[in-house]
């Protein structure tokens, strides 16, 4: 079996149905684990983003493919080409990574396109129009001759890409690139990043702590807590059928009601709510704030309004006592202390068998 697998692999050549593949990756500091038998597979093109509390070892992991950490076990590829593993250690600058930080660590000293030109690490006369194309590329084309400083938090963000770009890369590595950028900012700044990256079709890997900015840009999503990663699957896949209570927690509100299940159903606080799946016992029920509808149902109280414009979230108390939040784009605001019909209002729900 490993003979055929080797031939079949030769006469292919390298597989490149993967741009990064990590079978294992396991990474400490000091002996102190940060990241434990990481898998992940990112096609070519993929925008992947990497999204976790702080200090649940995403940094560590793109470090990994970078080059910039060495794991203690486990196999990092990229296009299909071993970088490390066994006794195998490529070094940082033959990997073809491109790396974009927080605060993009622009050179001061240096105008921009200086910054840009820098990352090809060759002046030649390909060198000028390479830099105009990026500058161009990332809107800053009259921006060639100022110093970075200069510039607005968002620009600094697009020549650090611009720069990280240059030497066209096989994967791009972005570490919380918008983290440093004020609210208002860091939305419109994300739009025209995702727009760039997708235009290049650079395979990303993009690290965020923000479920937002997770959702936005990334084709999927690797949701890791404590140097594990739980879950990768589409933004769409991950709300709707998250792999476990945290991650439904960490990607969006959650109520999880515990109830009886049976034929389908389970028996909650609100009435019965279909079941994606057959159970019959006491189960855990995940229900997003926005498939519950405050009219008509099953009689609760209003504890609590926070209003939103667009829509009102509501803390919900049954008679049973069973606290829940519920959202409603309902142009009537109710008040708190009203007393309300709470019904569930969704497709099957997922549940997991307490
Ligand atoms: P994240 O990027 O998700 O915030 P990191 O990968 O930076 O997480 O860190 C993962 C864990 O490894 C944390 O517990 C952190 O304290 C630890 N760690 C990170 N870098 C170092 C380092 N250079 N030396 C020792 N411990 C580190
Ligand atoms: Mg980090």
């Amino acid at each position: 079996m490993n003979g055929f697998l080797g031939a079949r692999r030769v006469a292919n050549g390298p597989d490149t149905r993967t741009a990064v593949r990590l079978v294992g990756v396991t990474a400490a500091y000091d002996g102190v684990g940060a990241l434990h038998d990481a898998d992940l597979d990112i096609a070519p093109g993929e925008i992947l983003a990497l999204l976790g509390p702080s200090g649940c070892g995403k940094t560590t992991l793109l470090r990994s493919i970078a080059g910039l950490h060495r794991p203690s076990s486990g196999d990092v590829e990229i296009g299909g080409a071993l970088m490390s593993g066994g006794r195998t250690w490529v070094r940082p600058e033959r990997r073809s990574v491109g790396m974009v930080f927080q605060d993009g660590a622009l050179f001061p000293h240096l105008t921009v396109a200086e910054n840009v030109a820098f990352g090809l690490g060759r002046h030649d006369a390909a060198t000028a129009g390479r830099v105009a194309e990026l500058l161009e590329l990332v809107d800053l084309a009259d921006y060639a001759d100022r110093a970075p400083g200069t510039l607005s938090g968002g620009q600094q963000q697009r020549v650090a890409l611009a720069r990280a770009l240059a030497p066209s890369p096989s994967v791009l590595l972005l570490d919380e690139p918008f983290s440093a950028l004020d609210a208002a900012l860091r939305g419109q700044i994300r739009s025209e990043i995702g727009r760039i990256l997708r235009e290049v079709g650079v395979t990303t890997v993009f690290v965020t702590h923000d479920q937002d900015e997770a959702f936005v840009l990334g084709d999927r999503v690797a949701v890791m807590s404590n140097g594990r990663i739980h879950q990768v699957d589409t933004p769409d896949a991950l709300y709707r059928r998250p792999a476990d209570a945290w991650v439904a927690g960490f990607v969006g509100e959650a109520n999880l009601v515990d109830a009886e299940a049976s034929g389908g159903f389970a028996d909650t606080a609100f009435g019965a709510v279909p079941l994606d799946g057959q159970h019959d016992g006491p189960v855990t029920v995940l229900i997003r704030p926005e498939q519950l509808k405050l009219h008509p149902g099953v009689e609760a109280e209003i504890v609590d309004v926070e209003y939103y414009g667009h829509d009102a979230r509501y803390g919900v108390r049954t008679t049973t006592g069973l606290e829940v939040a519920a959202r409603d784009t309902d142009a009537d605001l109710r008040e708190r202390g009203s007393t309300v019909g709470v019904s569930y209002s969704g497709p099957p729900a997922r549940f997991w068998v307490r």
